[in-house]
């Protein structure tokens, strides 16, 4: 096995890494930062995206393992204090591989055409004051939004930005998309649905900002990005998926209710 760690850079996080290192040494496996076929992760759901967009080209090769030096997370469901047990599955076994649905957005400018591979979620905003944008279903007009702005989500994504905007937490089984306001106005002029709204894999959306020129805040997971220009943003299930290594079962809704509700 070859392997690639990425930890957050706190001192609790850079220990661990270390001790990792050291423990994965002792059992065979391999540390190789640019051909790795497993990236562990440790410090928190955060440092996964991180790595995630650090290895997006090569998610064909690459399955991913989260430990979290905090609380339990989403992609990070590996406790500190099971570092060892951890590392022996790695040396002994041969995980599940589970995949899990991304969002394909392309965003069509003045000036060209840009895409992006999303783990958790699109985020719109404007740039100054508030963002006004039509939505199309399936290039039908949907509604006239306007409001703080439009979070568009994957179902790994839907217990982080979304499910604080109300959104449904969605099984990541589904391929499906989840489009959610953030704050809309409602009026005789500018009318949303109000509740979040779930896509299947074969529809798609369309975001249309009425003035080409209006400076966009642009959210791609923890990515933060100003853009101007932008014509229309088109999202989508996409073709390609994200692998995690499996190594004992840990089904979505135990991590759900552990995160957000803890024992019953
Ligand atoms: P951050 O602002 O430092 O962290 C935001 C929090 O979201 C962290 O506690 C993080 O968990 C958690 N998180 C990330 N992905 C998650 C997921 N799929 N399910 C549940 N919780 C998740 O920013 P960051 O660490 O760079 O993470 C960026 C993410 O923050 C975005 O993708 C978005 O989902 C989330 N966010 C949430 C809000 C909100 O809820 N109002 C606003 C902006 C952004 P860890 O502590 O384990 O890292």
């Amino acid at each position: 096995m070859k392997y690639a760690l990425l930890d957050r850079g706190d001192r609790l996080s850079r220990a661990l890494s270390e001790e990792f290192h050291a423990q994965a040494k002792a059992r065979g496996l391999l540390a190789d930062d640019d051909n790795p076929d497993t990236v562990v992760t440790i410090g928190g759901d955060g440092t996964m995206l991180q790595a995630y967009h650090r290895y997006k080209d090569q998610l064909e090769q690459v399955a991913f393992i989260g430990i979290h030096t905090g609380h339990l997370g989403f992609y990070a469901d590996w406790q500190k204090d099971e570092l060892t047990e951890l590392l022996d599955r790695m040396a002994t076994s041969e995980p599940r591989r589970i995949q899990y649905p991304l969002l394909h957005v392309e965003i069509e400018k003045a000036d060209g055409k840009c895409e992006y591979l999303v783990l958790n979620e699109f985020t719109l905003k404007s740039g100054d004051g508030t963002l006004v944008s039509a939505i199309h279903i399936n290039d039908e007009p949907f509604e006239m939004f306007r409001g703080d702005g439009i979070v568009v989500s994957t179902p790994t994504g839907s217990t982080g930005y979304n499910k604080s905007l109300g959104g449904a937490v969605i099984h990541p089984s589904l391929e499906a998309l989840q489009i959610a306001e953030i704050a809309s106005i409602n009026n005789r002029v500018y009318r949303t649905l109000g509740s979040s709204v779930i896509l299947p894999k074969h529809h798609h959306c369309d975001i249309v900002p009425p003035d080409p020129e209006e400076e966009l805040i642009i959210g791609v997971d923890h990515l933060l990005m100003q853009m101007s220009g932008v014509k229309s943003i088109m999202c989508k299930v996409s073709e390609r998926k994200v692998t995690f290594a499996r190594y004992r079962p840990f089904t979505f809704w135990n991590r759900v209710r552990e995160a957000f509700i803890g024992s019953v």
